[in-house]
């Protein structure tokens, strides 16, 4: 506990980021110091590896799932230490190959639509994957990659967050257990 309130200290709010009336909650204070980041990624494996998830093989991580950018700060690292395969969720025409694609509203509702895919072969049909991402505000990325994994037959078993802003209730939108290690309003 004392670790994460230790996290939570590094955290920087950026009034008006990046525009007028969002407060933009900055996660590279922790990665800038080795000790948090190391810290940071080893509460998530330890959440991972023990309590929540019951521990029985049909919940073995198979594939973390990190979005498009800030996710890829994590998930790789986290996946390297499950022993699981990481998969990048990326925006629409950066991927090669045949690819699956879903639709979710942009940040800070601003009705306009973007497009996420996955590379087809990213995941087997029943693979237990989790999902992860710096941040959960409306919910709608994390949504559009829950869609993604079940197109392809993968179950997600729980979505990870460093941060969740609780006042948009983005939580609510997703369709399996949500894990995050700062609730703030
Ligand atoms: P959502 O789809 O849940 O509305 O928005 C979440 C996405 O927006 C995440 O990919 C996250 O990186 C980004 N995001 C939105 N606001 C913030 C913020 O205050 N801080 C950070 N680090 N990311 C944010």
């Amino acid at each position: 506990m004392a670790d994460i309130e230790h996290l939570r200290s590094l955290l920087k709010a950026h009034p008006d980021f990046p525009k007028k009336g969002i407060v933009f909650l900055d996660i590279f204070p922790i990665l800038r110091d080795p000790v948090a980041f190391e810290s940071l990624i080893t509460h998530f494996v330890y959440h991972l590896t023990s309590h929540t998830i019951p521990q029985s093989p049909s919940k073995k991580v198979d594939v973390v799932v990190a979005l498009d950018a800030r996710g890829f700060l994590l998930g790789p690292v986290i996946a390297m230490r499950l022993g699981a395969a990481f998969v990048p969720v990326r925006k629409k025409g950066k991927l090669p190959g045949e690819c699956v694609t879903a639709t979710y509203e942009k940040e800070y509702g601003s009705n306009r639509k973007d497009s996420f895919e996955m590379q087809a072969d990213a995941i087997q049909p029943g693979q237990n994957v989790v999902i992860i991402d710096d941040l959960i505000a409306t919910g709608g990325s994390a949504k559009a990659a829950g869609q993604l994994v079940s197109q392809l037959g993968g179950k997600v078993i729980e979505y990870l967050f460093i941060i969740e802003l609780l006042f948009l209730k983005g939580a609510q939108r997703l369709d399996a257990p949500v894990y995050s290690m700062v609730k703030t309003d």
